[in-house]
């Protein structure tokens, strides 16, 4: 059996990964499996335990990382983020394609570790610095200094768009998610 995809959406946080990978689970037939990661962050708004993120405290996250149980994980912006290794590992051992939706940072040590050719990463460019920030403070969930911090993160992670297999612009969510689509169905056929 084919080992199954991973699947790397990438790109500064505000960018609207969360929206894209919500629009392909929603309206593709690609039948893909999502990465739910897990985090020390607290839930913002309505978000589940175990729908969104696993979210978990910091000495569970660091207890986890001495047991090497992450693929990869990272910090943004005062909290830990990782993505469970064992979980990826079985679903594309059984075929199955299986998306990940990480920062920067991570998505480096994953295309570093996980060398096989069954790996698509895309990083995900806001259509200016304006819409990225806009898009920050639609959020009214942080205060203006993490904004901030978010925003100078994301300039510097723009400078390693060239990393990857593919750059798509989020002028549209519809276009772009459309425009990803594609991409993972031709990856498929490879
Ligand atoms: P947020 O706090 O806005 O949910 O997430 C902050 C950033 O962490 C976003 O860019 C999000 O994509 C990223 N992120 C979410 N899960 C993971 C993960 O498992 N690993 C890494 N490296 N980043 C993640």
């Amino acid at each position: 059996m084919k080992k199954g995809l991973l699947i790397i959406l990438s790109g500064p946080s505000g960018v609207g990964k969360g929206t894209i990978r919500k629009y392909i689970f929603e309206n593709s037939k690609l039948n893909l499996f999502y990465s739910i990661s897990m985090t020390t962050r607290s839930p913002r708004n309505a978000e589940q335990d175990g729908v969104d993120y696993y979210f978990v405290s910091k000495e569970e996250f660091d207890e986890r990382i001495k047991q090497g149980k992450f693929l990869e994980w990272a910090e943004f912006v005062g909290n830990k983020y990782g993505t469970p290794k064992d979980i990826v590992e079985d679903l594309r051992n059984k075929g199955k394609d299986v998306l990940l939706e990480i920062e920067v940072n991570g998505a480096t040590q994953v295309m570093k570790k996980v060398t096989d050719d069954r790996v698509i990463s895309i990083f995900l460019m806001p259509p200016s610095l304006k819409a990225l920030e806009n898009r920050i403070r639609k959020r009214q969930s942080e205060t203006d200094s993490v904004i901030k911090e978010r925003l100078e993160k994301g300039k510097k992670e723009m400078t390693l768009q060239t990393e990857y297999d593919y750059v798509v612009v989020n002028k549209s969510v519809v276009e772009a998610s459309e425009e990803i689509i594609k991409l993972i169905k031709l990856k498929r056929k490879s």
